[in-house]
């Protein structure tokens, strides 16, 4: 069921999506060769409390996965996709990392995440991370009233096909308010015009995941790491973005 948000609503999830903003904001800025990712996930979770929220992934346990989420933050490190659980793993120059972060401000959460390089990337790395940002914003232009929830897909997919990336199958973006994930699904590809009208008030995570290559992929021994099979890189970015009847609000930015 698709649960479309009133103004006041709207207005708490923007305070949680500034908390995420800020949380990625720090954390990015501490992304180095040498770091580990339990420090960064410990930057996360301090940020996240000391804003006055909490960790929308911490103790997550959605039905696909065979324990709780143990971290605030999921780092997923080249060949992982998403849901990577921060270990002491340190990061080495040429890596991409994506951080994803979700936070709860009375009752609602934001969701957003980002793919960053670790010191210097080649030209292919950073060019994935590029389009894969550029899909994101390609979305988030037709989230508006009066469009398809598809015309958001299509949009995210084709700037995949356009530049010959992969696009991770079964994932993708989903309503957001009082559950972290609500309906209805965002794909990342397909067919414009398809699915329910977009209406005031509807709150979506939009989230390209594009792979640098094949995109078939695995679970990891963890059961919560999505990696690719071949070891090909991948970037994931997302925002919560409100639709209005004015236009798309991204509500995860400073
Ligand atoms: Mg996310
Ligand atoms: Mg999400």
């Amino acid at each position: 069921m698709v649960i479309l948000k009133s103004r006041d609503e709207i207005a708490t999830m923007r305070r949680a999506g500034r908390v995420v903003a800020r949380t990625l904001e720090r954390v990015v800025a501490a992304v180095k060769p040498g770091v580990s990712l339990r420090e960064l996930d410990e930057l996360g979770a301090r940020t996240i409390t000391g804003e006055g929220a909490t960790a929308s992934f911490l103790g997550y346990h959605p039905r696909f996965a065979p324990t709780p989420f143990p971290a605030s933050l999921c780092l997923s490190v080249n060949e992982v996709i998403v849901h990577g659980i921060p270990d002491r793993t340190r990061l080495r120059a040429g890596d991409v990392l994506s951080i994803d972060c979700g936070a709860v401000v009375d009752g609602y959460h934001a969701d957003a995440a980002v793919t960053v390089p670790v010191g210097e990337i080649d030209p292919a790395a950073a060019r994935l991370l590029e389009a894969t940002e550029r899909a994101l914003w390609a979305g988030i232009a037709q989230a508006r009233v009066g469009n398809r929830l598809s015309d958001i897909s299509h949009a995210v997919g084709q700037v995949a096909h356009a530049s010959g990336y992969g696009i991770l199958a079964d994932h993708g973006g989903h309503g957001v308010g009082q559950l972290l994930h609500e309906d209805p699904s965002v794909d990342n590809d397909g067919r414009p015009g398809r699915g329910p009208r977009l209406r005031d008030g509807l709150v979506l995570a939009i989230e390209p995941m594009f792979v640098d290559g094949d995109p078939a992929y695995l679970h990891r021994p963890d059961g919560w790491a999505v990696a690719t099979r071949d070891g090909s890189r991948s970037a994931h970015f997302e925002h919560t973005v409100a639709v209005l009847d004015d236009g798309p609000e991204p509500l995860t930015v400073p």
